[in-house]
């Protein structure tokens, strides 16, 4: 029973999807003028591990996510211009090229992390059409209104504005009027409205309107793109905190507009990544990617293990020294892995019920913190437990082959949600043993030839890229890992 906080009413909710068996769930997504960082990186993980929960829970998931590849203005205050098109300028190239490049790095690096990729990504300029249409939709009703820069969204006329931040309409206004640093839009109503379209000339990425020519604002993006896959009102919109007050809020705001009803029923907000304490910037230097992390010599399922290590709605600060300690306990649960399907003393077949007990208390202690607003700190604390209770009773000499197999089934589940791949270390030694075979054999075939060039290139290649040793013996070649 899958319980979830819900930024709408800042409460732990009952999940409950709108249609019994089957969950829409859209995931805010890259602005693709930049390579994503680890901190970018932390959301999409966390989103799918929220996935892989549903997932295990039986319900299927329509996950759609955007990729915005136009409208995404550099600033808050609608004055400033669009990321994309700024990017496009500086590399000269067009806003598509740009695009399809840092979606590219995207795509590889989610794929690295072992994330499943959604099931629709959906760019923002392939929907113009209907962000069109939702814009007339919103003008019919009256609540847009023209200012020489573009058509805006009066957010006085939402009744529930700032809903989501727990504030209301007059106090976000009162509180951005108070701000130094806001910019006003000359003309603009109230300072929390915003653009639904942007007036602008020029080719790339520019449309003609009903309204004029120019490009729409970001948040029709996802308010268009998230109905026209999922429906009007559906189960669950993912984003990470910065969007709260502003692009949620105003999400909210042109979807319930125009349809009159609910939009969404579970706002799930991930928290940041910081890097040594600090905020990740450009000034600062301390902006990684995950690319970054693996030139490093890291692994990126280490990286996926560190960002599960804490739960989705704190911060999480991230360090080298972290990662390589998390990475020590990954390669340890690869071992073990290989260990338990390693396990040869076939005396005894059956289970001692006694263990198979613990082994099942602690699988569903796993998964019920999971259901907990995927509590995966607690969780893999459960996995721990499972693992020190299966080596306990390996190292006495008492686990049987069936036992083994009934905590290789258990991790592979426990699998299912965390992702790390744990499949592949159960079949990994003898894999090994093979591979290492055969280039033993290539390298005896070598040396009866006198090929001791060859010989010794096999014999460094295994040292150095597998750190396995040779040794000629009277009785034949011995190996072992360093
Ligand atoms: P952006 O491209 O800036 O819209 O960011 C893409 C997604 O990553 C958004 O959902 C952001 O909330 C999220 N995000 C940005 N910076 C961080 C960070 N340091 N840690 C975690 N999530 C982040
Ligand atoms: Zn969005």
């Amino acid at each position: 029973m899958l319980k979830l906080y819900n930024t709408l009413t800042r409460k732990k909710e009952r999940f409950k999807p709108i249609s019994d068996k089957k969950v829409g769930m859209y995931a805010c997504g890259i602005t693709a003028y930049y390579s994503s960082h680890v901190g970018n990186m932390r959301k999409y993980t966390m989103d799918d591990v929220i996935k892989r929960v549903l997932l295990h829970d039986g319900y299927t998931v329509e996950h759609v996510e955007n990729v915005t590849d136009v409208g995404h203005l550099a600033g808050d205050a609608n004055t400033t211009d669009d990321k994309m098109r700024v990017s496009a300028e500086k590399q000269h190239k067009t806003m598509k090229e740009v695009a399809d490049y840092y979606f590219g790095i995207f795509s590889k690096e989610s794929g690295l992390l072992n994330i499943i990729p959604p099931g629709k990504f959906v760019f923002a300029s392939e929907h113009i059409d209907e962000m069109l249409a939702l814009i007339k939709r919103l003008d019919e009703k009256g609540y847009l209104y023209r200012l020489n820069t573009g058509m805006y969204f009066d957010t006085s006329k939402f009744k529930e504005y700032g809903r989501l931040t727990g504030s209301t309409f007059k106090k976000l206004n009162a509180q951005l009027k108070a701000g130094a640093r806001v910019e006003r839009v000359e003309g603009i109503r109230n300072l929390t409205d915003f653009a639904v379209w942007r007036f602008a000339e020029g080719e790339d990425m520019i449309w003609d309107s009903p309204w004029g020519r120019g490009f729409p604002g970001w948040h029709i993006e996802c308010s268009t793109m998230s109905m026209k896959y999922l429906g009007e009102h559906f189960d669950i919109h993912t984003a990470g905190v910065d969007h709260i007050a502003i692009h949620s809020s105003n999400e909210i705001a042109q979807s319930e507009s125009a349809t009159g009803q609910k939009f969404v029923n579970y706002w799930v907000h991930h928290e940041f990544l910081i890097i040594d304490g600090r905020k990740m910037s450009k000034s600062l230097g301390n902006i990684y990617t995950v690319q970054h992390v693996i030139d490093k010599g890291y692994s990126p399922l280490a990286l996926r293990l560190f960002y599960i290590s804490g739960h989705y709605r704190q911060v999480l600060n991230f360090t080298f020294d972290a990662l390589k300690s998390v990475e020590n306990t990954l390669n340890g649960i690869y071992a073990f892995m290989e260990r338990m399907s390693d396990i040869k003393n076939a005396a005894v077949n059956a289970d001692s019920p006694e263990f198979r007990k613990r082994i099942g208390a602690e699988r569903r202690a796993f998964f019920k913190s999971l259901d907990d607003d995927v509590n995966t700190p607690e969780a893999l604390s459960r996995m721990h437990a499972l693992i020190s209770e299966a080596n306990r009773r390996a190292s006495s000499g008492k686990l049987n082959r069936s036992e083994a197999r009934t905590v290789v089934k258990a991790m592979l589940e426990l699998d299912d949600v965390l992702g790390l791949d744990l499949a592949k270390s159960t079949g990994r030694k003898a894999a090994l043993e093979r591979g290492v075979q055969n280039l033993i054999d290539e390298r005896e075939i070598a040396r009866v030839a006198k090929d001791f060039k060859k010989a010794d290139q096999i014999r460094t290649m295994l040292k150095e890229k597998h750190h396995i040793v040779l040794e000629d013996t009277p009785e034949g070649v011995r190996w072992h890992k360093e």
